[in-house]
């Protein structure tokens, strides 16, 4: 048990969690946003970030400080904090992205841990090696002995309060990103990040990124705190957050405002070509798009950064939310009709459905079927488990219409799609007061009937009666010869002509 890290609520694999950072003498809630402060370049200022954003946490260069003179004299002299004018959590990080980028640093471990310490990091970051996408498995693999001997270095050092990150890498590999993050678990380090994803979120490979997340939370506790490094664009943050992150790291709001780019909780804009804010940030409410354009360079990259930041925190709330009133999912199923990539990564979270189910609470608010992917939802998957252990009487009526008392039944229970059938004791109970359209579609009626199917299956001595609305053929073809399957065919008698 991991006593840094408390889990409050869950949704998904997403949760509200208190992590504790003895160091900082601070406790931030997750999901939480650390913008990334260069240390030579700030855009907003670390003292603004927690006055007015709200920032709990930030993150910035060791290496760079390090490497530079009058940084690296005044960090050692006054320590980050007082020279970062922030008292909220830093966590630093270690060179390891100039590794990947420039191929050798000259700093190890142990020196850069040290140096950590002494400039008074609260979350300091080993010398691993941030392997990209599409490696080859020699490379990853031989990438992975040098940064678990990392690990075992970092272990070594006295780091006194100061934290740890294990990062867990691996390229694409998902066995390796599994085996890595199993390694980083055993060892006594603290929040784990999951490293050299920015390339796969760059290229809008949010399938891979969902089953790079996946692989490494395989691999981890569930205690176990996840930073996804890099991952700054708060389209993604939902997506991220119910396959298990907790934690975020922004770079993006200030370099994309450098580049003109507006980031949106559906994508990025240019600001060459807004006519009008969609947002109502401080910024947006005081400034139209024309005189962000016509502002100094200097003060157009601020205003826009400023605006970056606050859509990134206000997701982060949103998101928070949505975990207190269980509907993460919806947030995540609305996210995903940004864009076609965005969809991908649902449909790939919904491959994950049967892990994500066995921590998805039992009961929340109502499920809302708001796509053919909700019929996909570890709710139905949960479901769909428990029919195959449910006892039918002798003789069932499994029906979508009324059920008015019939004698040559034992039950009537109800069938509601995408779940199937639904004993009676459980139709009032979460995930059955489900709302559903009126124009219910085949992937949900599909799903419905792979639940009659698993019912029946576990019931072979029950006369089984199923009425349906309408099922297409697809939904109707697996239901077993056993079975009496008659139509309702109300969409036909209610004299409106919905096709
Ligand atoms: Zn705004």
């Amino acid at each position: 048990m991991r006593e840094r890290f408390e889990l409050r609520r869950g949704d998904a694999l997403g949760r509200i969690g208190e992590l504790t950072v003895p160091h900082a003498g601070r406790t931030v809630e997750t999901p939480a946003l650390l913008p990334v402060i260069n240390p030579n370049l700030r855009t907003v200022s670390p003292a603004r970030l927690e006055a007015e954003f709200g920032a709990d946490a930030l993150i910035t260069n060791a290496y760079i400080i390090r490497g530079t003179e009058d940084l690296r004299e005044r960090a050692l002299d006054e320590g980050l904090h007082e020279m970062l004018e922030f008292s909220g959590v830093i966590v630093t990080d270690s060179g390891s992205f100039q590794l990947s980028e420039y191929g050798e640093i000259d700093v190890t471990t142990r020196e850069i841990l040290d140096f950590q310490r002494a400039i008074g990091s609260d979350v300091a970051t080993p010398v691993d090696v941030p392997t990209p996408p599409d490696a080859t498995r020699e490379t990853a693999e031989a990438d992975l002995e040098t940064t678990e001997r990392a690990l075992a270095d970092a272990e070594a050092v006295d780091t006194g309060e100061m934290l740890l990150n294990a990062p867990i890498q691996g390229s694409t590999h998902l066995d390796l990103r599994e085996a890595a993050a199993r390694h980083a678990d055993a060892t006594d380090l603290d929040v784990f990040p999951v490293g050299a994803v920015v390339p796969l979120m760059n290229d809008y490979r949010y399938a891979d990124v969902v089953d790079v997340v996946a692989a490494a939370k395989r691999g981890l506790g569930a205690d176990a705190p996840v930073h996804l490094f890099g991952a700054g664009h708060p389209m993604m943050f939902a997506l991220a957050v119910a396959m298990g992150c907790d934690l975020f790291d922004s770079a993006a709001y200030a370099i994309y405002a450098r580049d003109g780019r507006y980031l949106t909780v559906r994508g990025t804009k240019h600001l060459a070509d807004i006519d009008y804010f969609p947002c109502s940030c401080p910024i947006c409410t005081s400034h139209t798009p024309e005189e962000l354009r016509a502002a100094e360079n200097g003060e157009r990259d601020r205003l826009l950064a400023e605006h970056n930041l606050h859509v990134s925190f206000a997701e982060i709330r949103r998101i928070k939310t949505a975990i207190r009133e269980g509907t993460l999912l919806e947030l995540v199923e609305s996210r995903a009709r940004a864009h076609p990539a965005m969809l991908d990564g649902y449909r790939t979270l919904l491959d994950h459905a049967e892990r994500i189910e066995r921590h998805d609470p039992a009961s929340k608010g109502t499920f809302f079927y708001c796509s053919t992917e909700s019929a996909r939802r570890p709710e139905v998957v949960r479901h769909h488990g428990r029919l195959t252990r449910l006892d039918a009487p002798d003789c069932l009526l499994l029906t979508e219409g009324n059920s008015p008392s019939d004698d040559r039944f034992d039950a009537a229970w109800r069938v509601l799609p995408p779940f199937g059938p639904v004993p009676r004791a459980l139709s009032e109970t979460y995930p059955f007061t489900a709302e559903l359209p009126d124009r219910i579609d085949p992937a949900a009626q599909v799903a419905a009937a792979r639940g009659v199917v698993r019912l029946v299956a576990a019931n072979p001595e029950t006369s089984v009666t199923l009425v349906h609305d309408d099922w297409p053929a697809s939904a109707l073809t697996p239901i077993p010869e056993s079975v009496t399957v008659e139509c309702l065919g109300r969409r036909h008698t209610g004299g409106v002509d919905r096709d």
